[in-house]
Order: structure tokens, then C-alpha cells, then sequence
């Protein structure tokens, strides 16, 4: 019997379900009645009482039930169909976009109706766009649910109705088969709910519960179910790093006197922090188990002196480095920076971009299979085709501060097939990223890799100077940027994302470009946006970072490690649509310099009182970790890391964000599995996560 087979064979036994909606299905890696179980609800809808129309919270789905008051057809940017409907308490407007005439003349003045969807602020009261609906001619009593609607996720054809009752078929006909797998002694000592009863609650939410929890999230049959899937996707990756343990990596003998001669020639002291993560890794490199390590420092906290250290370690034992950027501007930078150093040490430094022109490419190429390049520098995207090493010890890799785990694990597959003369060998590796995620977090986001934090900045830093302003004082702006380029100075201005589309967010930042020119003739302005090419982008970057362009208008690509010391003014529109982290990032590229550097906010007023805390903090702190947590609370990992490349922001129900405080749970009861139940650590795995997030057979 194949076990794939017979698992489709499985899910055809729902009544309703053939070979294509199996297939389909199978595209949400649902491929047997137990995973439906575990299909769910992203969210729910109370449908179980009205809410007043005065009682509207903007972003709150609700149920109304008024009278219709008028019906009219507005022609603005796009035609749509607006119905004023009343109740006691105030009135609201429907808004259509879509509509036919029998629809339209169905809404008739002093007919009832009663309405579910999301109410949002509009130019005169609140709205909701395309409601769910029904019409009575006389006043009734309104058709309520008596308990929560779960909505699940779906797939294309495959809808909420379908995917509903193939859910409520699995509750009813298979919940009964299935095993707990966490022990009885373990569930009783943290005090969790049978595992039956939490899908069943979670799925069927009862009349009678706390709806206000279910609604967060918070309810207990919910966070029994968040815990098992974190503690599933923190054992997935625990298991990782365990194997990767068995593997073999060159031992450094540390004998070597490199680090110390660059050191001392460095004209500073390291901080502290960077001292303890440097002796960190001196440790980790020093054994032949391999290290995957990644070292988190707030932008400036001197990462690169860091991964220096190691590297010279690597290469006084006649072993490669690889260090890899994930542009071409930063690569340049490291370029710089390593053959400087270590040209004075008789090390050679290999620079491997695309910009290489075919023949010194071969010869590149040459060398570093050759062995006579100790140093390689260049792009992610370079190092992903053919590049062989004479003896890669260490691979090091910088700003990957949104890099997920699948990224991860190609990098060290890498590792695994660069090296061609000692295939039994994997080269140590250390990953460097400005975001730093706090602690908790890092324990399950990171349960593969060792931790190092830079938590420090070099001394006499002058903090970038941060002001907030409404876009209504836009004049100052200008005039500012004309001192500050009068003054021999340069400026970024940030467009960030208003739209979702690169193309639509190009044509603002030219736009801004544009104005930007026509109000300030005598400076030189230059525009970056995603759509350009990246030899584009490295060519402006290029002419600002030498001084030929005085005002840099951008979207938010220039986010990642630019460093560009003479520019000291940075100004952010809509600031208050970003996340914390993300204006952090952005605020670092200023202030790089010896000069007092500032950061202007603007933003679109009116604002809400959570973007006023959020602008206030940039205000108050300059530090990354404590902005980290601020954002993580706000709005949660996914934003945090980059939504899709996290490799756990596909959680079903856990949200690391507001379910941190399981994660001490979730280590206790993982060091419990490891030792008295470790043939149970597959089955949960591979109950919540599917074959290409298990990470297990690489
Ligand atoms: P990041 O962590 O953002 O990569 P860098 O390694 O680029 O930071 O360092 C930022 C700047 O700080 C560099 O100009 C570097 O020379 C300088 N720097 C690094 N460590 C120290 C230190 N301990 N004291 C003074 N300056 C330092
Ligand atoms: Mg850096």
C-alpha cells in the first residue's frame, strides 16, 4: 500500500470530494481528512448580535440593522452605488462598485435591512464596501448566529462554503480517531487542553463562549493549539541544528597573529560587545563542530570588524572565506574595507560582481578555485552559480536581515557543494542582521542557529536628531534641504510604499522627484526605484556616494547597509504607514558621518493614536532592539522579518507576537520530549507542518 494513494483515496471519502478538489485541495496541503482538522480559522465573524450604527468601530466587522434612507449612483473616480441606511442611534452608507440594475432597484427608501461587513472611515461617515445583505419590506426580527463563524483560509476554487463543510464532515466523522500525541503527564503539568476538545472548540466555538477571547485569539482551545504548533516548528528546527552538529567543519587553531595585528592598527577599541560575540565565534570556529551563527548588531554597531576577526582566523590556517553582500554597492564597500586590511597582511582579496567583465571574471573564478584568494567578496547571487573553493572554511554573510529559513538551508547545501577537496567537510558559517529580534523571540525564530548580539554602539555617536512633522509643513522641508546642500551636504527622501505596486510606487517617487526639482532648480536631484536595473541602481548609488548628486529621492530600496557618510539629512513621507523597524533601518543610513544628522518624519494628519505612539518612539530612542519589540508588539513578526520569508509566519494559529509568553513552555516541555519521548518529536512535526516546511530531510 503507497501511503500517498491510499491518503487521496482518504480525502475522496468525504462526501463531495473528487479528484479535482482533491488536487486542489492538495495545493493547500490538505491530502487527508486530518489535515482538514487542522485547517484553521483564520479569524472569526460575530454575526451573533446588531451592533448600533453609533457603536461602529472602524475595522470591526459587525452586524446592523436599519432602515434604507436613499439610493443614489455616484460617478467620482469610479462609479459606485451608495445606500444611506438608519437606525436609532446615527446612519451609515453601503458603498457598491459592482452592481446591476435588478440590485439596484431592490434597495427601496423605508425598506429594512440588515447588513454584516467592515465598517471604515469615509470622506463624510463610516462605510462598508460590498456587505453581506438581506432585505425585509417590514420591520423583523433580525437572523442572527448563535455562535462565532470561523473563516478559514482558501484556495482558488475552493471557497469558504465548500472548505467549511469539508470541515464540519471531518469534525463530525474523523475527530474521534484522532491521537494526542503529547503525553497525558505533560498536558496535565502545563495544564492544556485535550487535544479533541480544543480542534472541536476551536472549529465550533459554543454559544456560550468567551467571545472576546476567541475573537483574539486568547482562548485557552486556541492556545493549545498554538503552543503545538510552535513547539512544532521549534522542534523542526532544533532537530536541524542537531544534525548539522554531526557534521564535521575545520578546527581553527586561533595560533595565528593576523587579528591581532589589524586589531591594534584598527585607531580604536572594540566595544565590549563586540569583544564578547568576537570571542563567541573564536570559540564556535575553534571546534570541528560546525557553527551556524548569527550575529544581530543595530545598524553601526561594527559588525564588519567582527566577521573580520574571524576571518583572518580562517585564513592564517590556509582556509577561504566567502563573504557575501546582498547588493553590489554594499559588496563594493566590503571590497574597500577587507583589501585595506588585509592587503597590509599579505592577504588577497577576490571581488566577485556582476559587473566583471567576462575574462577578469575566469581569472576571478581562477583564482579562487586555485586557492591563491584567501578573501571572497561579492553578491548572494553570485555565489548561488558554480563558484568552486580551493578549501572554503568559513562563509560569512551580511545584512540578511530578512532571510528565512528555506535561505538558510540552501546557503548551507552550498557550503556542502562548493568545497571540492574536502567533501566531508562543511565550512562554518556566520550570518549578519541589523534587525534585532528580541530575545524570546530569537529562541523559537532561530531554534537552528547560535545567537550573538552586538548590543552596543561605538562610543560618541551622536543619535540622529528626529522630528515629526504634517505634511502640511512641507515648505520647511525644501528650505531645510537647500541649507543642508548649500552647507556641501547631501539628503535622502524617502517615498515609501503607499502602494502595493512597484510600478504605482515608482510613478510617486518620480513625481516627488519631479516637484522636488522644479522647487529647488539649483540642486542636483537623481531618483532610485525597484524598477530600475540593478547596474541602474549601483550607478546612481555610485554618483550619490561620490558627491554628484546632492538629493537622493527613493523608495524604500535604499533601506539595506548604504553607507554614504557625507549625506545628513534623511526625510520619510508617510512615515506613519511604516513599521518601526523598517524606519530604523532607514533613519541608519544617516548619521554615518561626523556631522549632527537628522531625520524628518512627515506625515499625512489626521493620526490615529497608535501611529502617534509609534512616530513618538522614533522621536524618543535610538534603540533598535527596543523599537524591535515595540514593532513586534504592533504588529508582529511577519513585519518585522519581511511577511513571506520568515518560514514561520505560515503559522495556522500561533502568532509569535502574542503568544510569546508560551515560549518558555514550549522549551520546557521540548527538553521533555528530547529526553523521555523523543520518537514522538516526527509525529508532531508532521502533524502541523507540511513536507516542505518539515526541513527534516536536509
Ligand atoms: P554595521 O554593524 O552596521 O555593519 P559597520 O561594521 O559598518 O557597522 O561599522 C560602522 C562604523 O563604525 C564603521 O565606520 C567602523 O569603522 C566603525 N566602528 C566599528 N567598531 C568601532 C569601534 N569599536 N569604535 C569606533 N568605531 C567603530
Ligand atoms: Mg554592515
Amino acid at each position: 500500500m503507497t501511503g500517498r494513494s491510499s491518503e487521496k483515496h482518504a480525502l475522496q471519502s468525504l462526501s463531495g470530494v473528487g479528484p479535482q478538489l482533491a488536487e486542489k485541495l492538495g495545493r493547500i496541503n490538505i491530502s487527508k481528512p486530518e489535515d482538514l482538522l487542522f485547517h484553521l480559522p483564520l479569524r472569526y465573524q460575530d454575526k451573533t448580535h446588531i451592533t448600533a450604527i453609533s457603536d461602529l468601530v472602524p475595522g470591526n466587522s459587525s452586524v446592523i440593522m436599519g432602515q434604507i434612507q436613499g439610493c443614489d449612483i455616484r460617478f467620482g473616480k469610479r462609479r459606485s452605488l451608495l445606500i444611506s441606511v438608519g437606525d436609532d442611534s446615527g446612519s451609515i452608507l453601503l458603498r457598491f462598485f459592482h452592481f446591476s440594475r435588478n440590485q439596484q432597484s431592490s434597495f427601496r427608501e423605508g425598506a429594512w435591512i440588515q447588513c454584516f461587513g467592515e465598517p471604515r472611515r469615509g470622506t463624510h461617515s463610516l462605510e462598508i464596501a460590498h456587505p453581506e445583505y438581506q432585505i425585509f419590506s417590514d420591520q423583523t426580527k433580525p437572523l442572527l448566529e448563535e455562535s462565532l463563524t470561523p473563516v478559514y483560509p482558501t484556495t482558488e476554487g475552493v471557497g469558504p462554503t465548500v472548505i467549511r463543510k469539508l470541515v464540519n464532515q471531518a469534525v463530525s466523522n474523523h475527530i474521534g480517531h484522532l491521537i494526542d500525541i503529547l503525553p497525558e503527564n505533560i498536558r496535565q503539568e502545563f495544564g492544556l487542553m485535550p487535544l479533541e476538545q480544543a480542534l472541536k472548540m476551536t472549529h465550533h466555538p459554543p454559544a456560550d463562549a468567551d467571545t472576546k477571547a476567541l475573537v483574539a485569539g486568547t482562548h485557552p482551545c486556541q492556545q493549545r493549539l498554538a503552543l503545538e504548533e510552535m513547539l512544532a516548528h521549534y522542534l523542526a528546527l532544533s532537530r536541524i541544528k542537531k544534525y548539522r552538529k554531526k557534521e564535521s567543519a575545520p578546527a581553527f587553531s586561533l595560533s595565528g597573529t593576523s587579528w591581532k595585528t589589524l586589531k591594534d592598527s584598527l585607531g580604536y577599541q572594540l566595544t565590549s560587545a563586540q569583544r564578547r560575540v568576537v570571542d563567541e565565534i573564536f570559540k564556535d570556529i575553534h571546534s570541528s563542530v560546525p557553527v551556524l551563527r548569527l550575529v544581530q548588531g543595530d545598524v553601526g554597531s561594527g559588525k564588519t570588524v567582527v566577521a573580520a576577526a574571524a576571518a583572518l582566523q580562517a585564513i592564517d590556517d590556509g582556509y577561504q572565506v566567502a563573504l557575501m553582500a546582498p547588493t553590489e554597492l554594499l559588496a563594493e564597500q566590503h571590497r574597500q574595507t577587507f583589501t585595506q586590511w588585509f592587503d597590509d597582511l599579505g592577504f588577497k582579496t577576490q571581488w566577485l560582481t556582476g559587473k566583471l567583465p567576462v575574462a577578469q571574471r575566469r581569472m576571478a573564478l581562477e583564482t579562487i578555485a586555485n586557492g591563491e584568494a584567501n578573501m571572497v567578496i561579492g553578491t548572494h547571487a553570485l555565489f548561488q552559480q558554480q563558484v568552486e573553493f580551493h578549501k572554503l572554511g568559513l562563509m560569512i554573510v551580511d545584512e540578511q536581515h530578512r532571510f528565512g529559513v528555506e535561505q538558510r538551508l540552501a546557503l548551507r547545501s552550498k557550503g556542502n557543494a562548493t568545497d571540492s577537496h574536502s567533501a566531508d567537510q562543511v565550512p562554518h558559517q556566520i550570518i549578519m542582521s541589523a534587525t534585532p529580534i528580541p530575545r524570546s523571540l530569537a529562541m523559537i525564530l532561530y531554534a537552528d542557529l547560535d545567537v550573538s548580539s552586538i548590543d552596543e554602539l561605538p562610543p560618541g555617536r551622536k543619535p540622529v536628531r528626529t522630528v515629526v512633522i504634517p505634511d502640511t509643513r512641507r515648505e520647511e522641508v525644501t528650505s531645510r534641504i537647500r541649507d543642508i546642500c548649500d552647507s556641501g551636504q547631501q539628503v535622502y527622501w524617502v517615498c515609501p510604499l503607499v502602494e502595493e505596486s512597484d510600478k504605482l510606487q515608482a510613478q510617486a517617487a518620480t513625481q516627488t522627484a519631479t516637484s522636488l526639482q522644479q522647487q529647488l532648480p539649483e540642486i542636483r536631484v537623481a531618483l532610485i526605484h525597484g524598477k530600475l536595473k540593478p547596474s541602474q541602481k549601483d550607478a546612481i548609488m555610485e554618483r550619490f556616494n561620490e558627491g554628484e548628486i546632492d538629493l537622493l529621492v527613493a523608495t524604500t530600496v535604499i533601506e539595506v547597509g548604504v553607507n554614504v557618510p557625507n549625506a545628513s539629512l534623511m526625510i520619510i513621507e508617510n512615515a506613519e504607514r511604516l513599521g518601526l523597524s523598517q524606519l530604523h533601518q532607514l533613519r541608519g543610513r544617516v548619521g554615518r558621518g561626523s556631522d549632527q544628522a537628522s531625520c524628518v518624519l512627515v506625515y499625512q494628519p489626521p493620526l490615529g493614536n497608535l501611529a502617534k505612539e509609534r512616530l513618538s518612539l522614533m522621536r524618543e530612542t535610538d534603540d533598535g532592539f527596543k523599537i524591535a519589540q515595540k514593532d513586534l508588539e504592533q504588529r508582529g513578526p511577519g513585519e518585522l522579518l519581511g511577511t513571506r520569508q520568515t518560514g514561520l509566519a505560515q503559522m495556522k494559529i500561533a502568532d509569535l507576537a502574542r503568544d510569546r509568553q508560551l515560549i518558555p513552555t514550549i522549551e520546557k516541555i521540548s527538553q521533555e520530549l528530547y529526553q523521555h519521548h523523543p520518537e514522538l518529536i516526527t509525529p508532531i512535526v508532521s502533524r502541523w507542518m507540511s513536507q516542505s516546511e518539515q526541513y527534516a530531510n536536509v
